[in-house]
């Protein structure tokens, strides 16, 4: 890590979202920096956006990450920039379908402690609580990282290891409503997902469906560092 990022990092443990303030909120287009007229993105952006939205996936999730949402997902997740949740959460909210309809509560994926001390922002928790309100949804957290159960990162592993990296990760401490919508920013393998949605339904919830703002290529030959 080089001396600049280390301030960065810094700046935004003393002031969460401290990064928000380099991108006026709708004054200037979040992907390309032109005036948007009060908007998070500017009309062409958000026209190029909308041409990348994903329909009738086998899995829900609103875009391919190999995309505008990418990179999107990548300053909500590396850069601490709340607002893309909330253009983000337009699609999640969008792709969710009957799923985020009657009475659901929304989650997330819940970050190691350790990381989100790091980051600033919990990126699940940003997407999940902007598509809540969307839907007019309630959003609670009701799953926990178990302490020391896995490693910090699913970068770098095949699919096998990925399952058997998560399987064990989480707990559902209190007893969740009957049916819960899981929201997430990227899905690769899904293994992260499968791992909550089973922990939910042992702990009582009825019904558990999974949305994802993007869904990722997975390829084991694909350079491992490069997958999200
Ligand atoms: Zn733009």
């Amino acid at each position: 890590m080089n001396g600049k990022n280390r301030f960065v990092r810094g700046a935004l443990r003393a002031d969460e979202g401290a990064l928000d303030a380099l991108y006026p909120r709708g004054a200037v287009c979040l992907l390309c920096g032109r005036a948007s007229a009060g908007a998070l993105l500017c009309a062409d952006c958000g026209e190029l956006l909308a041409a990348e939205r994903l329909e009738g996936e086998d899995v829900p999730a609103a875009w391919p990450y190999e995309g505008l949402a990418g990179r999107l997902v990548r300053m909500l997740k590396d850069h601490a920039v709340a607002a893309a949740a909330e253009v983000l959460a337009a699609g999640v909210a969008d792709a969710a379908g009957q799923a985020g309809e009657g009475a659901v509560t929304l989650t997330w994926v819940p970050m190691p402690p350790e990381r989100l001390r790091e980051r600033g922002i919990d990126h699940g928790r940003a997407l999940a609580e902007a598509a809540a309100r969307l839907l007019g949804q309630p959003c609670r957290q009701l799953l926990q990282r178990r302490p020391g159960s896995s490693r910090h990162t699913q970068r770098g592993l095949n699919a096998e290891e990925r399952r058997r990296n998560v399987s064990d990760a989480f707990l559902c401490p209190a007893s969740p409503p009957a049916r819960v919508l899981l929201v997430d920013d990227v899905r690769t393998t899904g293994a992260t997902l499968a791992a909550c949605r089973e922990c939910l339904l042992q702990a009582g919830a009825e019904e558990v469906a999974a949305v994802t703002a993007t869904v990722a290529e997975f390829r084991e030959d694909k350079s491992k560092e490069q997958m999200p």
